[in-house]
């Protein structure tokens, strides 16, 4: 704008136009309504106070893009216009806005994709997942990052040492959700952990679970892709819950960590849980589900759910860093941004994927 007030004539000059305005555009990979993604030349946000300008490096994909992708829908949350999926997104801040002082141009940084309002009572109570004016990325009507370029609070772009890629830098945001769910289970030295589901989430709470000293870690699947994966990272045993009961296996976890959201299947893992046990719900099971309530009530077990994570991006960074949990083992297939369709429907395709991850600069 400024140009065209100096220079009223400046769009006559040779080849500048296009330059000066793809500066202040970028691309985005946009939804618009149930299966259909297209690829959109938008504004570039500009960092307000306290926020940073991140240019997108890696997204992991998640199960909750897909199902806004195939659904248009989560629950409450709708998708009523053109919406940018993508909330597990690392990059490197090239922009401060006024206040923003925390980073040097140039910081790789991890981002938390849900930022609080800061002032409302959870928030004071630091329980800031449960704001109900969280502001969180790719769901309705916030856009995420599945584009160059997004705009973030400097308290929730997390520096990352070089040791981290692009790719691990993202996948601190699914990590963060097997810390949040070992630690509403109070999984300690010695705990007895079963995760039912090795998906993306399950495969991050097992290795969580052993980070936090679990000794004995059983994680069911009906993937066997999965459930090899499972043992390389240092799963204690596997059951493929196609082949063989749980309740054969002779297992009685301390802690159960839901990550299947298959109905059939949390009833029968409630059953194995031992006296005075712990119950997270990390995986979506639909709005009702049977529960054996006789076990949670003669055997005293705590049932409880996770919504996202609060304060966990510093120590997913550092189990990362220091070797603990391993991100980039995960990581299936990367996509450019103008195949985020492909990204989001190649688990439909194959059976051996487990993250696909979206590098928006391609
Ligand atoms: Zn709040």
């Amino acid at each position: 704008m400024t140009s065209h007030n100096v220079h009223p004539r400046s769009h006559h000059r040779r080849g500048g136009e296009p330059k000066a305005t793809r500066e202040h555009t970028m691309r985005a990979a946009v939804l618009h309504g149930v299966g259909k993604i297209t690829l959109e030349e938008r504004p570039r946000p500009e960092p307000g106070p306290r926020e940073v300008l991140v240019r997108v490096a890696s997204v992991g994909t998640c199960g909750s893009d897909v199902h806004y992708y195939e659904h248009g829908r989560i629950g409450d949350f709708v998708v009523e216009s053109p919406l940018v999926l993508g909330h597990e997104p690392s990059g490197t801040v090239v922009a401060a806005g006024s206040g923003a002082g925390r980073h040097r141009l140039g910081q790789r940084v991890s981002l938390e994709p849900g930022v609080p309002d800061f002032t409302c009572p959870q928030c004071r109570a630091g329980r800031y997942n449960l704001c109900p004016r969280m502001r969180f990325f790719g769901t309705p009507p916030i856009d995420g990052a599945f584009c160059e370029y997004v705009v973030v609070h400097e308290e929730f772009a997390h520096p990352v040492p070089d040791a981290l890629s692009d790719d691990a830098a993202a996948l601190i945001e699914p990590l963060s959700v097997g810390v949040w769910s070992c630690g509403k289970a109070r999984v300690g030295p010695g705990t007895r952990v079963l995760v039912t589901g090795a998906g993306p989430v399950g495969l991050l709470c097992l290795q969580a679970a052993l980070a936090f000293g679990a000794t004995d870690v059983m994680i069911t699947d009906v993937n066997p892709v999965r459930l090899g994966l499972a043992r390389d990272l240092g799963a204690s045993a596997t059951l493929d819950v196609r082949e063989d009961r749980l309740a054969d296996a002779a297992f009685d976890p301390d802690v159960l960590l839901e990550c299947s959201g298959h109905p059939a299947a949390i009833g029968e893992a409630v059953r194995s849980v031992e006296r005075a046990g712990r119950v997270v719900l990390v995986g979506m099971g639909g709005d009702e589900i049977p529960l054996p309530l006789a076990h949670v009530q003669t055997r005293e077990l705590e049932v409880t759910g996770t919504f996202r994570y609060a304060n966990t991006w510093p120590t997913a960074i550092e189990l990362v860093v220091s070797g603990r949990v391993r991100l980039d083992a995960l990581v299936t297939g990367h996509y450019g941004l103008a195949e985020v369709e492909q990204a989001l429907t190649a688990g439909t395709r194959d059976p051996g994927l487990v993250k696909a991850v979206v590098q928006p600069q391609e």
